[in-house]
Protein backbone atom coordinates (compact mmCIF):
# COMPACT_ATOMS: atom_id res chain seq x y z
CA UNK A 1 0.00 0.00 0.00
CA UNK A 2 2.63 2.71 1.15
CA UNK A 3 4.36 1.94 -1.66
CA UNK A 4 1.42 2.31 -4.55
CA UNK A 5 0.58 5.80 -2.29
CA UNK A 6 4.23 6.96 -2.44
CA UNK A 7 4.00 6.31 -6.47
CA UNK A 8 0.51 8.30 -6.29
CA UNK A 9 2.14 11.01 -4.22
CA UNK A 10 4.80 11.22 -6.89
CA UNK A 11 4.46 14.33 -8.13
CA UNK A 12 4.22 16.89 -4.84
CA UNK A 13 7.30 14.49 -3.98
CA UNK A 14 9.17 15.59 -6.30
CA UNK A 15 8.39 19.31 -6.09
CA UNK A 16 9.38 18.81 -2.30
CA UNK A 17 12.04 15.97 -2.66
CA UNK A 18 14.02 18.21 -4.85
CA UNK A 19 14.32 20.86 -2.31
CA UNK A 20 14.20 19.12 0.74
CA UNK A 21 16.50 16.60 1.67
CA UNK A 22 19.15 15.83 4.38
CA UNK A 23 21.18 18.29 2.36
CA UNK A 24 19.20 21.18 2.50
CA UNK A 25 19.80 21.01 6.40
CA UNK A 26 23.84 21.22 6.94
CA UNK A 27 24.39 24.17 6.92
CA UNK A 28 21.58 26.27 8.58
CA UNK A 29 21.21 30.03 7.52
CA UNK A 30 17.84 32.26 6.38
CA UNK A 31 18.36 30.44 3.11
CA UNK A 32 17.62 27.25 4.23
CA UNK A 33 14.35 28.19 5.78
CA UNK A 34 13.23 30.15 2.65
CA UNK A 35 13.85 27.56 1.13
CA UNK A 36 12.10 25.08 3.24
CA UNK A 37 9.08 27.42 3.11
CA UNK A 38 9.68 27.85 -0.79
CA UNK A 39 9.23 23.86 -1.18
CA UNK A 40 6.11 23.74 1.06
CA UNK A 41 4.41 26.60 -0.97
CA UNK A 42 5.22 25.07 -4.29
CA UNK A 43 3.23 21.96 -2.63
CA UNK A 44 0.21 23.94 -1.54
CA UNK A 45 1.06 23.48 1.87
CA UNK A 46 -0.77 27.01 2.43
CA UNK A 47 1.05 30.04 3.66
CA UNK A 48 -0.36 29.81 7.24
CA UNK A 49 0.47 26.14 7.80
CA UNK A 50 4.20 26.43 6.11
CA UNK A 51 4.80 29.26 8.18
CA UNK A 52 4.09 27.41 11.43
CA UNK A 53 5.64 24.78 10.58
CA UNK A 54 8.99 26.11 9.56
CA UNK A 55 8.90 28.15 12.43
CA UNK A 56 8.54 25.62 14.55
CA UNK A 57 11.29 23.55 12.96
CA UNK A 58 13.51 26.97 13.09
CA UNK A 59 13.07 26.96 16.65
CA UNK A 60 14.04 23.41 17.51
CA UNK A 61 17.23 23.60 15.09
CA UNK A 62 18.69 26.80 17.06
CA UNK A 63 17.21 25.81 20.63
CA UNK A 64 19.42 22.99 19.44
CA UNK A 65 16.91 20.49 20.35
CA UNK A 66 17.09 18.32 17.03
CA UNK A 67 20.16 18.22 15.48
CA UNK A 68 21.76 16.84 11.89
CA UNK A 69 20.39 17.18 8.47
CA UNK A 70 18.96 13.30 8.94
CA UNK A 71 17.25 14.34 12.79
CA UNK A 72 15.74 17.39 10.78
CA UNK A 73 13.92 15.69 8.08
CA UNK A 74 12.71 13.26 10.16
CA UNK A 75 10.99 15.42 12.60
CA UNK A 76 9.91 18.20 9.55
CA UNK A 77 7.84 14.83 8.17
CA UNK A 78 6.48 14.46 12.24
CA UNK A 79 5.30 17.93 12.14
CA UNK A 80 3.91 17.56 9.23
CA UNK A 81 2.05 14.22 10.00
CA UNK A 82 0.54 15.74 13.25
CA UNK A 83 -0.85 18.65 11.08
CA UNK A 84 -2.68 15.72 8.90
CA UNK A 85 -4.11 13.81 11.27
CA UNK A 86 -6.74 16.25 12.76
CA UNK A 87 -7.36 14.45 15.50
CA UNK A 88 -10.51 12.57 14.44
CA UNK A 89 -11.31 9.03 14.31
CA UNK A 90 -10.44 6.62 11.24
CA UNK A 91 -13.82 6.98 8.86
CA UNK A 92 -14.48 3.59 9.16
CA UNK A 93 -14.90 3.52 12.59
CA UNK A 94 -17.99 5.86 11.47
CA UNK A 95 -19.78 3.13 9.96
CA UNK A 96 -21.70 2.18 12.96
CA UNK A 97 -24.01 -0.81 11.20
CA UNK A 98 -26.10 0.02 14.91
CA UNK A 99 -27.41 2.95 12.95
CA UNK A 100 -29.19 0.84 10.31
CA UNK A 101 -28.51 2.33 8.14
CA UNK A 102 -25.58 4.66 8.09
CA UNK A 103 -26.24 7.53 5.92
CA UNK A 104 -23.44 9.33 4.60
CA UNK A 105 -24.07 12.57 2.32
CA UNK A 106 -21.71 13.32 0.08
CA UNK A 107 -21.42 16.98 -1.19
CA UNK A 108 -18.65 18.72 -3.64
CA UNK A 109 -19.04 21.28 -6.51
CA UNK A 110 -19.27 20.13 -10.12
CA UNK A 111 -15.75 18.11 -11.36
CA UNK A 112 -14.56 17.33 -7.66
CA UNK A 113 -15.07 14.06 -8.39
CA UNK A 114 -17.95 13.66 -6.28
CA UNK A 115 -19.56 10.76 -8.32
CA UNK A 116 -16.49 8.91 -8.99
CA UNK A 117 -15.79 8.91 -5.06
CA UNK A 118 -19.30 7.63 -4.47
CA UNK A 119 -18.61 4.83 -6.48
CA UNK A 120 -16.07 3.62 -5.36
CA UNK A 121 -16.87 4.38 -1.61
CA UNK A 122 -19.98 1.41 -2.16
CA UNK A 123 -17.75 -0.76 -3.94
CA UNK A 124 -15.13 -0.32 -0.93
CA UNK A 125 -17.69 -0.76 1.77
CA UNK A 126 -19.44 -3.61 0.03
CA UNK A 127 -16.58 -5.54 -1.20
CA UNK A 128 -13.72 -5.12 1.11
CA UNK A 129 -16.01 -4.46 3.86
CA UNK A 130 -19.17 -6.95 3.19
CA UNK A 131 -21.48 -4.02 3.93
CA UNK A 132 -24.74 -3.86 2.17
CA UNK A 133 -24.98 -0.41 0.54
CA UNK A 134 -27.92 1.81 -1.09
CA UNK A 135 -27.15 5.14 -3.45
CA UNK A 136 -29.54 8.07 -3.11
CA UNK A 137 -29.52 10.27 -6.59
CA UNK A 138 -30.56 14.07 -4.98
CA UNK A 139 -28.62 15.54 -7.55
CA UNK A 140 -31.47 16.10 -9.80
CA UNK A 141 -30.48 19.15 -10.73
CA UNK A 142 -28.63 17.52 -14.00
CA UNK A 143 -30.07 14.39 -15.72
CA UNK A 144 -26.97 13.45 -16.24
CA UNK A 145 -25.65 13.14 -12.96
CA UNK A 146 -28.43 10.38 -12.02
CA UNK A 147 -27.65 8.37 -15.20
CA UNK A 148 -23.57 8.54 -14.59
CA UNK A 149 -24.49 7.70 -10.47
CA UNK A 150 -26.55 4.68 -12.00
CA UNK A 151 -23.45 3.85 -13.88
CA UNK A 152 -21.19 3.54 -10.63
CA UNK A 153 -24.05 1.58 -8.98
CA UNK A 154 -23.88 -1.01 -11.32
CA UNK A 155 -20.12 -1.63 -11.37
CA UNK A 156 -20.04 -1.18 -7.56
CA UNK A 157 -22.89 -4.01 -7.76
CA UNK A 158 -25.60 -1.82 -5.89
CA UNK A 159 -29.16 -0.51 -6.02
CA UNK A 160 -29.67 2.67 -6.55
CA UNK A 161 -32.79 5.04 -5.88
CA UNK A 162 -33.71 7.77 -7.98
CA UNK A 163 -37.11 9.89 -8.93
CA UNK A 164 -38.84 10.68 -12.10
CA UNK A 165 -37.00 13.92 -14.18
CA UNK A 166 -36.83 16.92 -11.93
CA UNK A 167 -37.91 15.18 -8.69
CA UNK A 168 -37.05 17.25 -5.83
CA UNK A 169 -34.28 16.41 -4.21
CA UNK A 170 -35.38 16.19 -0.85
CA UNK A 171 -37.97 13.58 -1.38
CA UNK A 172 -35.44 11.40 -3.41
CA UNK A 173 -33.16 11.55 -0.24
CA UNK A 174 -36.24 10.78 2.13
CA UNK A 175 -37.02 7.89 -0.34
CA UNK A 176 -33.41 6.43 -0.08
CA UNK A 177 -33.63 6.61 3.63
CA UNK A 178 -36.68 5.26 3.64
CA UNK A 179 -35.82 2.45 1.14
CA UNK A 180 -32.49 1.92 3.41
CA UNK A 181 -34.43 1.82 6.53
CA UNK A 182 -36.92 -1.01 5.35
CA UNK A 183 -34.59 -3.20 3.39
CA UNK A 184 -32.17 -3.38 6.29
CA UNK A 185 -29.51 -1.65 4.41
CA UNK A 186 -25.92 -0.69 6.08
CA UNK A 187 -24.92 2.40 4.43
CA UNK A 188 -26.99 4.74 2.18
CA UNK A 189 -24.92 6.91 0.57
CA UNK A 190 -26.87 10.78 -0.77
CA UNK A 191 -25.48 12.25 -3.75
CA UNK A 192 -26.11 15.94 -3.75
CA UNK A 193 -26.48 19.05 -6.47
CA UNK A 194 -22.57 20.51 -6.94
CA UNK A 195 -23.82 22.96 -9.07
CA UNK A 196 -27.43 25.21 -8.93
CA UNK A 197 -28.43 28.87 -10.52
CA UNK A 198 -26.54 30.48 -7.30
CA UNK A 199 -24.36 29.85 -4.48
CA UNK A 200 -27.49 30.69 -1.69
CA UNK A 201 -29.23 28.09 -3.86
CA UNK A 202 -27.29 25.33 -3.65
CA UNK A 203 -26.47 26.08 0.15
CA UNK A 204 -30.22 26.28 1.08
CA UNK A 205 -30.45 23.08 -1.29
CA UNK A 206 -28.27 21.11 1.35
CA UNK A 207 -29.66 22.49 4.11
CA UNK A 208 -33.12 21.21 3.12
CA UNK A 209 -31.66 17.57 2.09
CA UNK A 210 -30.01 17.64 5.03
CA UNK A 211 -33.07 18.48 7.09
CA UNK A 212 -35.08 15.84 5.36
CA UNK A 213 -32.26 13.03 5.92
CA UNK A 214 -32.59 14.04 9.56
CA UNK A 215 -36.38 13.61 9.75
CA UNK A 216 -36.34 10.10 8.34
CA UNK A 217 -33.78 8.99 10.64
CA UNK A 218 -32.69 10.52 13.90
CA UNK A 219 -29.23 11.29 14.54
CA UNK A 220 -28.72 10.83 9.90
CA UNK A 221 -26.86 11.84 8.49
CA UNK A 222 -24.03 10.30 10.35
CA UNK A 223 -21.40 11.49 8.21
CA UNK A 224 -21.38 14.20 5.92
CA UNK A 225 -18.22 13.84 3.17
CA UNK A 226 -17.22 16.90 1.05
CA UNK A 227 -14.97 16.30 -2.35
CA UNK A 228 -12.13 18.24 -2.99
CA UNK A 229 -9.85 18.14 -5.83
CA UNK A 230 -6.57 18.33 -5.16
CA UNK A 231 -5.42 19.62 -8.06
CA UNK A 232 -6.81 22.88 -7.52
CA UNK A 233 -5.09 23.86 -4.64
CA UNK A 234 -5.89 26.91 -2.73
CA UNK A 235 -8.99 27.04 -4.69
CA UNK A 236 -9.93 23.91 -2.89
CA UNK A 237 -9.63 25.33 0.27
CA UNK A 238 -11.69 27.82 -0.26
CA UNK A 239 -14.34 25.58 -1.55
CA UNK A 240 -14.14 23.76 1.35
CA UNK A 241 -14.19 26.66 3.20
CA UNK A 242 -17.73 28.22 2.39
CA UNK A 243 -19.54 24.22 2.17
CA UNK A 244 -18.12 23.61 5.98
CA UNK A 245 -20.01 27.26 6.52
CA UNK A 246 -23.34 25.83 4.89
CA UNK A 247 -23.17 22.34 6.27
CA UNK A 248 -21.58 20.66 8.68
CA UNK A 249 -18.85 18.97 6.64
CA UNK A 250 -17.29 15.83 9.03
CA UNK A 251 -14.39 14.84 6.48
CA UNK A 252 -12.69 15.69 3.46
CA UNK A 253 -11.89 13.11 0.38
CA UNK A 254 -8.99 14.87 -1.74
CA UNK A 255 -9.55 13.46 -5.04
CA UNK A 256 -7.14 12.89 -7.79
CA UNK A 257 -3.94 12.90 -5.75
CA UNK A 258 -2.45 10.87 -8.17
CA UNK A 259 -0.95 13.29 -10.74
CA UNK A 260 -0.82 16.33 -8.91
CA UNK A 261 1.80 18.32 -7.48
CA UNK A 262 0.00 20.48 -5.21
CA UNK A 263 -0.60 17.27 -2.85
CA UNK A 264 0.84 19.73 0.30
CA UNK A 265 -3.30 20.71 0.07
CA UNK A 266 -4.25 17.92 2.78
CA UNK A 267 -2.52 19.46 5.19
CA UNK A 268 -3.34 23.35 4.49
CA UNK A 269 -7.17 21.76 4.76
CA UNK A 270 -6.57 19.75 7.83
CA UNK A 271 -4.74 22.90 9.90
CA UNK A 272 -6.42 25.70 8.62
CA UNK A 273 -10.09 24.55 8.55
CA UNK A 274 -9.72 21.94 10.98
CA UNK A 275 -11.58 19.15 8.81
CA UNK A 276 -10.01 15.84 8.96
CA UNK A 277 -9.35 14.25 5.16
CA UNK A 278 -10.50 10.62 6.13
CA UNK A 279 -10.78 9.65 2.28
CA UNK A 280 -8.27 9.72 -0.54
CA UNK A 281 -8.69 9.21 -4.43
CA UNK A 282 -5.88 7.97 -6.11
CA UNK A 283 -6.98 7.11 -9.81
CA UNK A 284 -10.10 6.64 -11.72
CA UNK A 285 -10.95 2.99 -10.85
CA UNK A 286 -13.29 1.45 -8.27
CA UNK A 287 -10.08 0.48 -5.59
CA UNK A 288 -8.57 3.51 -6.43
CA UNK A 289 -10.07 5.22 -2.77
CA UNK A 290 -8.35 4.75 0.10
CA UNK A 291 -7.92 5.92 3.97
CA UNK A 292 -5.96 8.67 5.06
CA UNK A 293 -2.67 7.80 6.68
CA UNK A 294 -1.52 10.83 7.92
CA UNK A 295 1.91 9.18 8.97
CA UNK A 296 1.59 7.58 5.66
CA UNK A 297 1.01 10.71 3.46
CA UNK A 298 3.90 13.01 5.53
CA UNK A 299 6.31 9.66 4.91
CA UNK A 300 5.78 9.41 1.39
CA UNK A 301 6.28 13.26 0.73
CA UNK A 302 9.54 12.92 1.97
CA UNK A 303 11.54 9.88 1.58
P1 LIG B 1 -18.39 15.21 -10.06
O1 LIG B 1 -18.86 16.17 -11.11
O2 LIG B 1 -17.88 15.92 -8.85
O3 LIG B 1 -19.35 14.15 -9.74
O4 LIG B 1 -17.07 14.55 -10.68
P2 LIG B 1 -16.85 13.15 -11.38
O5 LIG B 1 -16.98 12.07 -10.39
O6 LIG B 1 -17.68 13.08 -12.59
O7 LIG B 1 -15.30 13.26 -11.75
C1 LIG B 1 -14.80 14.24 -12.63
C2 LIG B 1 -13.57 13.66 -13.33
O8 LIG B 1 -12.52 13.44 -12.40
C3 LIG B 1 -13.82 12.31 -13.99
O9 LIG B 1 -13.16 12.29 -15.22
C4 LIG B 1 -13.21 11.32 -13.03
O10 LIG B 1 -12.77 10.15 -13.67
C5 LIG B 1 -12.05 12.11 -12.47
N1 LIG B 1 -11.62 11.67 -11.14
C6 LIG B 1 -12.36 11.57 -10.01
N2 LIG B 1 -11.60 11.17 -8.96
C7 LIG B 1 -10.34 10.99 -9.43
C8 LIG B 1 -9.07 10.60 -8.83
O11 LIG B 1 -8.94 10.31 -7.63
N3 LIG B 1 -8.00 10.55 -9.67
C9 LIG B 1 -8.09 10.87 -11.00
N4 LIG B 1 -6.98 10.81 -11.73
N5 LIG B 1 -9.24 11.26 -11.57
C10 LIG B 1 -10.36 11.31 -10.81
Amino acid sequence: FFRRLRQNLSKTRQALGAEIQATLFETLDDETWERLEEALIMADVGATTTAKVVMQLEQEATAGQVEGGDALSARLQELLAAIARGGDEPFEDRIDVTHTPTVIMAVGVNGTGKTTTIGKLAWHLQQELGLSVLLGAADTFRAAAVEQLAGWAERAGCEIVRGPEGADPGSVAFEAVKQGRERGVDVVIVDTAGRLHTQDDLMAELTKVRRVISKQLDGAPHETLLTVDSTTGQNGLRQAKLFSEAVPVDGIVLTKLDGTAKGGIALAIASELGIPVKLIGVGEALEDLRPFDADDFARALLS
